[in-house]
């Protein structure tokens, strides 16, 4: 016997893990160089040479019972301490120690804060389009998954429906800005509408409803832009960070979960996330990564790379026709499929060796996503096949 939800979830491959071994199958045949995948979101641009060096001089300077041993379940004091400055430094917030939980990446985290949130009847709405995880994440936690309609193209919140959505079970909202998959950043006239929506809402339900932030990408931003930091406007916001995008650590499975003592339940909210952690067999985070952190957790990513194949691959489909939302953070562009169904557009592109993500699985159909942590020869070299896709999917 087994659980078949949990079978359904390991046996079933995503569309995104699907895409990306089909092109490892095809590289094989045609060459890796002749295959443009634009399926899976992993850094292509290495970690700062600061974060190697620490490892090196850690794995030099520490004692190696040290280094490998169990730390604080909630995460090394020093650790804590590092990144609260730097939080604190950058957002001019009185952050401490105490209201951060060390967690292996945002994935454990956000199911962490949504097993938190679980009573009974409790519902999680998304925005779409949506990290797809999400729905297995909230499911399996036990709260019911909600998805707010897009607002195309600009990709900022629809209020109006989210205030329709808004009901006396909604625990939280959960949102992610840079965002995955639309490359798009919430302004901050966007955050505060949604703040004042769910400071209404939760006066009139008699209890707070949540945004939960999910912000692997808040340091990967372009142009001048900035993500806004959502506690310094809505109190009772839970911050899930990651250094898998912001540091190009992926593989290391690290980040860090903010509850603000000033949230409602803000310490009993901090102890659940703790507990709802402990029960997923979550705790005490890979002890030399973070020491890596506490060292590192100011380094900012060298974005050159990101934007310049940004700013080529969105001007090439520009000037080919498509429409793209306004790129600004992230490293995907999320772009208006020009057959109706973008499954079908995706299998045209295929024929191509281009490989891209129909955003039917983002909650946003007619859409596809390209993650553009490829190298820029292969931005440059699939413009061309992109002008060919426009003109057949025209007919
Ligand atoms: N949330 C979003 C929006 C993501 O895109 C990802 C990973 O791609 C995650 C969460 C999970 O990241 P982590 O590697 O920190 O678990």
């Amino acid at each position: 016997m087994y659980n078949p939800n949990a079978y359904a979830l390991g046996a079933n491959r995503s569309c995104i893990r699907d895409l990306f071994e089909y092109g490892q199958s095809r590289a094989a045949i045609v060459g890796p160089e002749n295959v443009f995948d634009y399926s899976l979101g992993n850094p292509s641009i290495p970690s700062p040479k600061e974060v190697n060096e620490t490892i090196r001089a850690i794995l030099e300077d520490t004692g190696s019972l040290q280094i490998h041993g169990y730390t604080s379940a909630v995460g090394d004091m020093n650790t804590r301490k590092a990144i609260a400055a730097d939080l604190n430094a950058r957002f001019g917030c009185d952050i401490t120690p105490g209201e951060l939980f060390i967690g292996c990446g945002a994935a454990p985290e956000l199911v962490a804060v949504f097993r938190a949130l679980a009573v009974p009847g409790a519902e999680i709405l998304a925005i779409a389009p949506y990290f797809p995880e999400y729905k297995p994440f909230t499911e399996e936690a036990g709260c019911a998954f909600k998805v707010v309609p897009p607002d195309a193209p600009s990709f900022q919140i629809r209020m109006d429906a989210l205030e329709a959505m808004v009901n006396e079970n909604t625990a939280g909202i959960i949102i992610n800005s840079p965002n995955n998959p639309a490359g798009t950043v919430y302004t901050e006239e966007t955050v505060r509408t949604l703040a004042a929506l769910l400071e209404k809402k939760s006066a009139e339900y008699g209890h707070p409803i949540y945004i939960i932030s999910d912000e692997p990408y808040r340091e990967l931003v372009y142009g001048g832009v900035t993500a806004p930091f959502i506690p310094g406007i809505y109190r009772n916001t839970i911050v899930c960070y990651s250094y898998s995008k912001s540091l190009s650590l992926p593989g290391e499975r690290i980040g860090y979960v903010y509850v603000p003592r000033q949230a409602d339940d803000g310490e009993a909210l901090y102890a659940a996330v703790a507990g709802a952690s402990r029960a997923a067999g979550h705790v005490c985070a890979p002890s030399l990564l973070q020491k890596v952190i506490a060292r590192c957790t100011h380094l900012r990513p060298d974005l050159d790379a990101y934007d310049r194949n940004r700013r080529t691959l969105w001007n090439g489909l520009v000037e080919a026709g498509y429409e793209v939302a306004k790129p600004d953070g992230a490293f995907y562009l999320f772009v208006k499929s020009p057959l109706a169904d973008a499954q079908a557009f995706s299998e045209l592109a295929k024929k191509k060796d281009v490989l891209l993500v129909p955003g039917d699985g983002f909650g946003c159909p007619g859409w596809f996503r390209l993650c553009y942590c490829v190298s820029y020869d292969k931005i440059v070299r699939s413009l061309p096949l992109f002008a060919e896709l426009m003109k057949e999917a025209q007919g």
